[in-house]
């Protein structure tokens, strides 16, 4: 079995809204490192000619377009952080490059909402292949490693958002607002 991984980087601040004694409750910002690795669904024998996956260069193209043209230089946030009022209040023509988490943005939700994204936009795309494990670097000291079911991982029963929420559209959103 192939696992096929490929890696972005994207700039990115946050604030961690419901740790009020930590420095990262005042927001700031990381370079971070997102490596998804995937797996064919079915049969993945080399064709014997080009030997390799058409279907793969579409799918780093739709990942890495998100990722660069709506994750990168994105703030993240809480659902219940009150600055989303300042920005619907202020800035409105910045809602879209929030990127809104059911509860706080930590590296953590944020793996597991990758695997979910591309996991639908595989699926979307009609690719025989899947998602099986992120990793996120936040620093080159901590990496959060996500694989498994993510609707179990992310608790978003107070979420007030559609029934599909953004992590799970194979659309370019990066919240509901
Ligand atoms: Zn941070």
């Amino acid at each position: 079995m192939f696992e096929l991984c490929f890696t972005r980087r994207y700039s990115m601040s946050h604030r961690l809204y419901n740790i009020k004694q930590g420095k990262c409750y005042v927001p700031h910002g990381h370079n971070e490192y997102v490596k998804v690795h995937l797996v064919a669904t079915g049969d993945d024998r080399l064709d014997g000619v080009s030997n390799m996956s058409n279907q793969f260069e579409t799918l780093k193209k739709t990942w890495h377009g998100w990722i660069d043209n709506f994750v990168d230089h994105t703030m993240q946030l809480s659902d219940q952080d009150p600055l989303l009022s300042y920005f619907k209040e202020n800035e409105p023509e910045n809602l879209p490059r929030l990127m809104i988490t059911p509860g706080d943005p930590t590296t953590e939700v944020l793996a597991a909402c990758f695997f979910s994204k591309i996991n639908a936009f595989l699926k979307a795309d009609d690719i025989n292949m899947k998602c099986v494990r992120v990793d996120v670097e936040e620093t080159p000291t901590n990496t959060v490693v996500f694989h498994g079911d993510p609707d179990q991982a992310i608790s978003f029963g107070d979420y007030d958002g559609p029934d599909v929420p953004w992590w799970q559209r194979a659309d370019m959103s990066i919240n509901d607002l």
